[in-house]
Formats: C-alpha cells, structure tokens, sequence
C-alpha cells in the first residue's frame, strides 16, 4: 500500500508547495482545492509527469461533508500516514468593532473547526488504537499568533493562537498511538494569501521589518513543514516550529 499524505488547501501556495515536495519525498499526496480548480488539475498533472501520485479533490474544509469526501478519496490512494492542515484564509485588514458575526464564522469555520476535523479524521485512521500504522500531522499556523495582528486582523490571529494549542493538546492525546503533532508558524510568506486580504502590495510595504530583511518563500515554508513529517523529526511533537526570517 502507498504511503498517503492528505493536504488541504493544495492548489496554491505553501499547500502546493507541500503537494511538489511530498511527492518527491514520494508519498501519494491527495489534496483539496476549492476554487482553484484548474491550478488543482495541472499540479496533480505536474507531479503525475515527474513521475508522482497526487490527486485533486474539490473539497471545502468548512465542510464536514466535503471533508469526508476528501478522506474517502485518499483511503482509495493508499494508506493515510500524514495530514498537513494547510487550508487558511484571511479577511480584510479591519478593527474588532467593525467585524460581523459572517466574517468569525467563516474565520473559525475555515481555520480551526476545519482543521480539527481534518485531525479527526487523520486519527482515525492513523492512530495504533483504531489498527493505524501510526504518522504525522502537520498544521499551519501563524506568527500572528503571537504577534496578536492588532488593526489587521486579531481574529485571524486568535484562530492561529487556537491552533497552537490545539497542536499542544492533540499532540499529548495521541503520543502514545504513534502519532506526532507539530505546527509551523509561518512569518511573512510570498503567497497570493496577502491579495486576498485586499493587500497586494503587503510584502512589499513590510519586508523590511523582518530581522532577515525579506519575505520567505512558500517552498522555505514547505521544506519545514516536511522535515517535521519525516522520521527526522521522530522524537518532536506538540511543538510549533517559527519560520519567519527572525519575527
Ligand atoms: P493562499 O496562497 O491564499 O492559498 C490558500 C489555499 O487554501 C488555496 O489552495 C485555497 O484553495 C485553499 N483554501 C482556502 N479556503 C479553503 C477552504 N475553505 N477549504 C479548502 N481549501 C481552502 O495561502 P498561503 O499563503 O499559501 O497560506 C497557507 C497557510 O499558511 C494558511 O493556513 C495561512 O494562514 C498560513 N500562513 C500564511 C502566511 C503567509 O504570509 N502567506 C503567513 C502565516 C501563515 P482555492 O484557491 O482552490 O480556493
């Protein structure tokens, strides 16, 4: 059976990134897109020409339904042993006072409740208590989380923080069923995620604040993000690893 790495959110970005370098550490990767659907299809091509495995489902992980979807089509590809939790959004830069009760349900649905069923249903498929062989999960979470993102978006920032612990608490759950837990707190990364919050020019206006002096690369996030799924990292769990040039 192939060894199976589910990847929410593949299709751009550092989920993409993640989808080229787990194929080439060469895991089957199944991976979800939304509206992306194009993007998808030629990175599944893309890796499927180099030799890969890696399949494109249309699945929103604000969606219970659309989740177990995604997990089904993974279960045909082989035996799942890794989850990286990438799906994330932003909203527009804004104050507290002026966020709607739409814009905290989209930003927890998304961020956290999505990324905790993804873990659910990870576990119950990797975990030796359920007849798993055991793996690693992977969730993206933020230097906002300790950063705060005041006057931007501090609920964001909340949803990363949850992350974090949610890393902490899961991570001690399963230690003991040869499951491993981490996340990675991205800084300031070169992704289109910056347009989609209304601020294209982001990188540009605040690269210089970063120790290092520039913005990372979703393939710099990438690489941490498989060093902690791989045997290397065999004895790290319940940690969030910062890759932020610095922050
Ligand atoms: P991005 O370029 O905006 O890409 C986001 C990806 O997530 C796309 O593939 C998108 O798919 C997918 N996605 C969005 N909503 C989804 C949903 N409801 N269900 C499933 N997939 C969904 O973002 P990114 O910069 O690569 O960010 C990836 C992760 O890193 C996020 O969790 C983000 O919060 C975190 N992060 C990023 C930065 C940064 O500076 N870039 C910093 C810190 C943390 P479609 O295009 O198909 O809709």
């Amino acid at each position: 059976m192939k060894k199976v790495m589910v990847i929410t959110g593949g299709s751009r970005g550092i989920g993409a990134a993640c989808v080229r370098l787990a194929a080439k550490r060469g895991y089957a990767v199944c991976f979800s897109y939304v509206s992306s659907g194009q993007a998808a299809e030629a990175l599944a091509a893309e890796v499927e020409a180099a030799g890969g495995t890696a399949r494109a489902v249309k699945s929103d992980v604000a969606k219970e339904s659309d989740i177990l979807e995604l997990f089904a089509a993974a279960d045909e590809m082989g035996t799942v042993c890794g989850l990286v939790n990438n799906a994330g959004v932003v909203d527009k830069s804004d104050r507290v006072e002026n966020y709607s009760a739409e814009r905290l349900e989209r930003m927890y649905g998304v961020n956290v409740i999505g990324s905790i069923l993804c873990a659910r249903e990870a576990i119950r498929r990797m975990s030796t208590k359920h007849g798993g062989q055991g793996g690693a999960i992977v969730n993206l979470s933020s230097a906002a989380a300790y950063l705060g993102s005041p006057n931007m978006y501090v609920d964001y920032a909340g949803a990363k923080a949850a992350i974090d612990t949610f890393t902490k608490g899961l991570s001690l759950e399963v230690a003991g069923e040869g499951i491993r837990v981490n996340a990675v707190r991205p800084g300031l990364i070169d992704t289109e995620i910056h347009a989609s919050g209304g601020e294209p020019d982001r990188l540009e206006r605040l690269s210089h604040t970063v120790p290092m002096g520039r913005a990372g690369s979703a393939d710099e996030i990438a690489n941490a993000v498989l060093w902690l799924m791989s045997d290397e990292a065999s004895y790290i769990t319940g940690d969030s690893l910062n890759v932020t040039g610095g922050r």
